[in-house]
This record gives structure tokens, sequence and C-alpha cells, in this order.
């Protein structure tokens, strides 16, 4: 009878990350909640590559992660444009040889409501680059993922995709329409063992709030109190449930928009 209890020494000892093994891409990764998730998944074990316009900012971040002894390159694309979006993918997949993973998280900045104020220039950012530019990155994606039987896409919609938004009309408009896109190309590439989610954040601290902030001050506090868990979201955790749609121990979870917003969505 065989010592089912005994060690086998000479198998490689696994480093025990979610995301161990896999290369992944992150889009808006200069700042923000691209930053975060770059530098979580690669201390998960991914190799990472980081996306955005700002070729020094990016530099920046992955400097720091490979500071940490994390792996990680970067490509230069802008989402505006669909030749260049292509071509980034296509390079970001190069790059280590394979894709597994993409969080598509980059987005346009957008313009406070009301809706009646709403400017043509707003809605045609929004429904360019936090649109078309995302349902481009996604279809230039499954090419290298079908090349290694399947893989995880995970899209930064918002809790202003979940409901009526008075504050940010054209912004919140085009994230439903993502949500959309999200069910849409989980059910078409189910087949194919790429998973499609996305996730939902309710406000998080970034720099915009922090310019917010600077504007009006206890402007955080009060979005923060308004919130069932008392404060608002932190880069970090919504970079947390990024990390875990795009492992496998989410295998069977497709087709879904996860808000990470302390409750807020389910607050009304
Ligand atoms: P952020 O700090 O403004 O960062 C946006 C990122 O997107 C940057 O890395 C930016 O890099 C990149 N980007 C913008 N336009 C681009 C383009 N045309 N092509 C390629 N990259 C582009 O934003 P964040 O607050 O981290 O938000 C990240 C995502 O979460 C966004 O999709 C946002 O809508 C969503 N979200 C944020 C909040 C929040 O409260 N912060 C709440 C809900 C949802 P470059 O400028 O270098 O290109």
């Amino acid at each position: 009878m065989t010592d089912q209890t005994a060690i086998d020494e000479s198998a490689p000892a696994s480093k025990g990350g979610l995301l161990d093994g896999k290369v992944i891409l992150v889009t808006g990764a200069s700042r923000g909640i691209g930053a975060a998730a770059a530098s979580l998944f690669a201390e998960e074990g991914a190799e990472v590559v980081l996306a955005a316009r700002d070729e020094t900012a990016l530099q920046r971040v992955v400097d720091g992660i490979r500071a940490a002894g994390g792996i990680a390159d970067a490509v230069v694309f802008d989402l505006a444009d669909a030749d260049s979006t292509w071509a980034g993918v296509a390079r970001a997949a190069k790059l280590y040889g394979r894709l597994d993973g993409a969080f598509n998280n980059a987005g346009a900045p957008q313009q406070p409501g009301p809706l009646d104020v709403t400017s043509e220039e707003d809605i045609d950012a929004q429904a360019t680059v936090n649109f078309r530019g995302q349902w481009t990155a996604m279809k230039a994606q499954p090419e290298a993922m079908r090349a290694i039987g399947g893989g995880a896409i995970v899209n930064t919609s918002s809790l202003g995709g979940l409901r009526q938004s008075t504050d940010l009309p054209a912004y919140s408009a085009i994230k439903r329409a993502l949500n959309s896109l999200t069910e849409t190309a989980a059910v078409t590439w189910a087949r194919e063992g790429i998973r499609v989610n996305a996730l939902a954040p309710g406000g998080t601290l970034t720099d915009m709030w922090n310019q917010w902030e600077a504007a009006q001050p206890g402007t955080i506090a009060a979005v923060g109190a308004a919130v069932p868990l008392g404060r608002m979201v932190e880069p970090r955790e919504v970079a947390e449930a990024a990390a875990w749609l795009l492992s496998d121990r989410a295998a069977m979870v497709t087709g879904v928009v996860l808000p990470v917003d302390g409750g807020g969505s389910v607050a009304g």
C-alpha cells in the first residue's frame, strides 16, 4: 500500500497565487483601479501586461511591480482608435507568448449631468472610448485565448450602469450598454472556454475623487456615509474581485455583472 501522505520532493512547489502561470492584460493600468489591479495580479503570480496611452505613467507602474519582484511590461494603445487597439492587444498577446485573461478597465472621464445639459461631446466620448473601444478590445482578445483553449475577460462597468443616474447620464447609459455586451459575449464564447464578466464598482477612491474633494471638501465623507458599508471603495478592493473572476476559482461564473459597492446597488 502506498503512503498517501508522503510528499513528492520532485514536484515543483506551487507558489499558491490565485493567478499563477497566467498572462493578463490590464487596460487603464497607468493609474487608479487599473494600476492597483496590475500590482495585485502580479502579486498573485500573473505576468501582467499594462496598457494605456501615457507611456511614462505606465512605465512608473511597471517599475513598481518589478521592484516588488513581479513580472510586468507595458503596451501603449488608444481605445478611441480601433487599429491602435487591435495592434495593442496583439502586441500584448505576443509579449509572453499567450493571453489567459484581460481586465478591460480603461475609462474616459465623464461630465456631470443632469440629462438636460449633457453635451454631444460627452455622449461621443463615452460611446467612443467606454463602449466602442471596449467592444474592439474584447473582439481582439479571444483569438489569443482560443489558441490556448480558453480564457477570461472582465470589463469594468459601474454602479451607475445598474440604475438611474441623474449625476452621470451619458456615462451610466454607456456602462449599461457594456453590461449587455458582457452578457452577450459570455454566451457567444462560452463553448470556446472564454468566460466574460463585469464589475460594477461604486464610488472608488481614485485621483478624480481627490480632485472633487479638493474642489468641495467633505465630498468623500458624504458619499461614503451614503454607502451601506459606510465608506467608499478602495481601488484594491475592485482589483480583488477582478482577480477572482479572472482566476480558475471562478470557473463556472460567466455573464455576471458583479457590484463592488458596499451594498450601494441594493440600497437604492
Ligand atoms: P482613472 O484613474 O481616470 O484611469 C483611467 C484609465 O483609463 C487611465 O489609465 C487612462 O490612461 C486610461 N484611458 C483613458 N482613456 C483611454 C483611451 N482612450 N485609451 C486607452 N486608455 C485610456 O479611472 P479609475 O477611476 O481608475 O476608473 C477605472 C474604471 O473604473 C473606468 O472604466 C471607470 O469608468 C470605472 N469606475 C470608476 C469608478 C470610480 O469611482 N473611480 C466607479 C465606477 C466605475 P491614459 O490617460 O494614460 O490613457
